[in-house]
């Protein structure tokens, strides 16, 4: 049976590593006979500059039907002064938002190949294996009201709301724990329970979840201390779940834990399984257009497709033990570059993990 595969690569970078995660995606598409059909649309400010608007008609229409989407990255420089309605990364909300992708999987495990590309000392990070389960369609970044407004003493001032319904927190939730019981069956839940009721009554909500999930044991911790934790014992997790915002941030400090931002892969699931699969890092205009990005986050997010949307272990372990082979070839991207290993591009990183998978078979 013929899957689709919407193929949105964005901006910057964007384009440069989709590539590269297309190579294998296809590579395996002929060698299993998987029956992947993918088709390319427009999203960020590419899809700006052609429609006005960064999340068009044509997108949702190629989007909606489709069985997955695999995404590259939006924004840069050129629309930064654009009104905040347009900006690229409004395409990437409306996308979430219109279907539903609530849960946002982020593993972070840290290649022993690369355990010198961490900024922490090996033995604090050697052997990590966590993921963060970020709640991504409420919270503040999608609370209203919000703007900015005038005091009556003439003052403007700024505000967002924080919100969650009960069934927001309870569907994170069982997705978490979820997980968990795939896992090592911890589940670490992160909030702010001692200043925000919002939070608050996320802790709540959880406590009352995991009488549904005896085998996992539950525990909480105040988001400050949870960034204080995920640097000073990493190892400490298993699973992580937390809300949108403290998610955002928690997820990108766990990124340097593997060495580079470069490597951290995320899958986005609604509730049947369909799912937008993605690097976590943005579009890094700083280096765009010169092939030398690491394509290894979105290959890995390839993975993840294979493994949450087509639930084919078999493949995603394929490309996972590539990436694997490709690594252990010695090959690196500028950013986890290091004295003594072959400094590649980023279209040569993609043939590398392409001829792994060659060569294993
Ligand atoms: P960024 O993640 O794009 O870049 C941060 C740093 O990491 C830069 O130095 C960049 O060169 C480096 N980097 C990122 N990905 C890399 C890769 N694959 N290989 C090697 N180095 C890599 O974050 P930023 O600079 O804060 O944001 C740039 C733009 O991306 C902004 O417009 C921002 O809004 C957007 N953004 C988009 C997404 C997304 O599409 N999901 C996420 C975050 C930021």
């Amino acid at each position: 049976m013929t899957k689709k595969i919407a193929v949105l690569p964005g901006d910057g970078i964007g384009t440069e590593i989709v590539e590269q995660a297309i190579k294998v995606l296809d590579f395996l598409n002929t060698d299993m006979n998987l029956g992947f059909e993918f088709e390319n649309g427009l999203i960020g400010g590419a899809a700006y500059d052609v429609h006005g608007t960064p999340f068009p008609q044509q997108t949702i229409d190629l989007v909606k039907p489709a069985d997955a989407i695999l995404l590259g990255a939006v924004g840069g420089y050129k629309w930064e002064s654009l009104d905040i309605s347009v900006r690229p990364e409004k395409g990437l909300l409306g996308l979430r938002s219109t279907l539903n992708l609530f849960s946002n999987l982020r593993p972070a495990i840290l290649y022993p190949q690369l355990a010198d590309a961490s900024t922490l000392k090996p033995e604090v990070v050697s052997g990590l294996d966590l993921m963060i389960v970020r709640e991504l369609t409420g919270g503040i970044y999608f609370g209203q009201p919000r703007g900015v407004r005038v005091l009556e003493n003439g003052e403007r001032q700024g505000f967002n709301t924080a919100t969650y319904t009960e069934s927001e927190v309870r569907r994170i939730g069982h997705s978490a724990f979820r997980i968990a019981q795939k896992r090592h069956k911890k589940l670490c839940s992160v909030d702010k329970a001692n200043v925000l009721e919002c939070t608050e009554f996320w802790r709540e909500i959880m406590i009352d979840l995991s009488k549904e999930y005896p085998d996992v044991t539950l525990s909480h911790m105040y988001v400050d201390n949870a960034a204080m934790q995920l640097v000073r014992a990493p190892k400490q997790f298993d699973v992580m779940v937390t809300s949108n915002l403290f998610g955002d941030v928690l997820s990108d400090c766990a990124s340097m834990l593997t060495g580079s931002i470069g490597m951290l892969p995320s899958a986005s699931l609604d509730d049947h399984g369909k799912g937008m699969y993605e690097p976590i890092h943005g579009s890094a205009p700083d280096i765009a257009g010169q092939d030398i990005a690491n394509p290894l986050a979105t290959i890995l997010s390839a993975a993840m497709m294979l493994r949450y949307t087509f639930n084919n272990e078999e493949a995603a372990l394929r490309i996972e033990k590539a990436v694997n082979d490709a690594l252990d070839s010695n090959v690196r991207t500028a950013d986890i570059y290091a004295a003594g290993t072959q400094k590649v591009s980023c279209s040569q990183m993609g043939d590398a993990v392409v001829s792994a998978l060659k060569n294993r078979g």
